[in-house]
């Protein structure tokens, strides 16, 4: 399928380019020291990683192990509620951990130990991803420094105790805010230190070449998977595919299996309090092309041009930018990005928990609320949502915020 000019039959071979752009998006903005260090884990990806060997092992990792693949589950009750459109959820809550981030979290740690290393390293603000990388260290009996904000260690006890008691070491960091930007200075610095023995892993598709494209890669199970059972459990493929989008790496997992098809595809990036800068979190609708953290995409500026303050409901997707891909798939208009706010997302949280006994992330119920409005415009088809996740780590804060609705 040839769109806007970009061809999809064969884009997985050319997106990334050699150096790690998606058009204009992407690359390598970093030290001379990490960029060797980025270079030699883009070397081992295209010849470990492509190996049988390889290959073979994480599939079976991922079936044994991860439990994969997650099933689809059709939202009867839901749907029938809204009329005649007909709405699916592929459950990355049910994959081991309770989120996406597993998937990548086994792919990069596998690597670590084929590459020889004896470490992975990482930041984590909520904790998800430091929780996710923990697991996958000890499956792999790799150590595992994860580098988080004083601020956020006290607010997200509960993911500090599991990396604990995982055996992750938790690193903390208290310069500046202490919180998440912090730790992304501390882990990388940490990572400049120590890289001949460790590798850094990335908790999306953000960062220098080659994460944006690795994380992407591992996280396309879930957009595989999600293809052939939808066609095997309807016949058909679903006119609409819609994942939220924080860094974006359950999204461009879910859209992996979707781009070359004739499926309209939705990314939902959290509006939080409203569209005035510093109450959201939605960089691709309201951002501007820029560097940081390592890569060119489309992000959140304040007025020095820094990485702006952000805001959501749901910590996971407070992240002043996406991946490369989704700046590349927005300009080109193969992927919608549009928002929901704080409030239409903890109503959806109560109505999917309510209507089909599945209590969501309040990332995921960003999706979820995304394609109940998309149904109630749409007069007939199906919509396939990712939910990214399970919400058992958000329903303390959810009662205390909002009370049973
Ligand atoms: C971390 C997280 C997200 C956001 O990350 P992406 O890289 O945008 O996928 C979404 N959902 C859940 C459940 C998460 O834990």
């Amino acid at each position: 399928m040839n769109f806007n000019g970009v061809e999809f039959d064969t884009y997985f071979k050319n997106y990334p380019d050699d150096n790690g752009y998606f058009g204009k998006y992407g690359g390598a903005y970093i030290p001379d020291d990490l960029k060797k260090a980025m270079d030699e884990i883009t070397d081992a990806y295209f010849t470990i990683a492509k190996s049988s060997k390889f290959i073979g092992e994480l599939r079976r990792i991922r079936r044994d192990f991860q439990g994969r693949p997650t099933p689809i589950s059709y939202l009867e009750r839901l749907s029938g509620s809204l009329g005649n459109v007909q709405l699916y959820v592929k459950r990355e809550d049910l994959n081991h951990s309770g989120a996406h981030k597993l998937n990548h979290c086994m792919g990069e740690a596998l690597l670590a130990k084929y590459m020889g290393k004896k470490k992975v390293i990482a930041e984590t603000g909520a904790g998800q991803h430091g929780v996710a990388l923990a697991t996958a260290a000890a499956y792999f009996g790799l150590e595992c420094d994860i580098y988080m904000g004083a601020v956020d260690i006290k607010k997200q006890a509960p993911n500090v105790a599991r990396m604990k008691i995982l055996g992750a070491n938790v690193i903390e960091v208290t310069h500046g805010l202490a919180t998440l930007k912090e730790a992304v200075d501390a882990a990388f610095e940490a990572y400049t230190r120590e890289y001949k023995d460790c590798i850094y892993c990335i908790g999306s598709v953000v960062g220098p070449h080659p994460f944006p494209m690795m994380v992407r890669d591992f996280q396309s199970v879930v957009g595989i998977e999600a293809r052939e059972q939808f066609l095997e459990m309807t016949g058909e493929l679903p006119d609409a595919v819609v994942a939220c989008v924080g860094g974006g790496s359950n999204a461009a997992g879910m859209f992996a299996g979707f781009l070359n098809d004739p499926v309209d595809i939705y990314g939902v990036e959290p509006l939080g309090r409203g569209p005035k800068m510093g109450d959201h979190a939605a960089s691709l609708t309201y951002g501007t092309e820029g560097v940081m953290h390592g890569f060119n995409s489309i992000m959140l500026k304040d007025e020095n041009g820094e990485p702006a303050p952000v805001y959501s409901v749901a910590s996971g997707l407070d992240y002043p930018s996406s991946g490369p891909e989704h700046a590349f798939l927005h300009d080109l208009g193969r992927v919608k990005y549009d928002v929901v706010d704080d409030e239409e997302t903890i109503d959806a949280f109560f109505t999917l928990s309510r209507m089909e006994g599945i209590i969501p992330a309040i990332e995921s119920s960003h999706a979820v609320a995304y394609a109940i409005k998309l149904a109630k415009q749409m007069k007939k088809g199906s919509i396939l949502i990712n939910l990214s996740g399970r919400g058992d780590k958000d329903m303390d804060y959810i009662i205390e915020k909002y009370g049973i609705r």
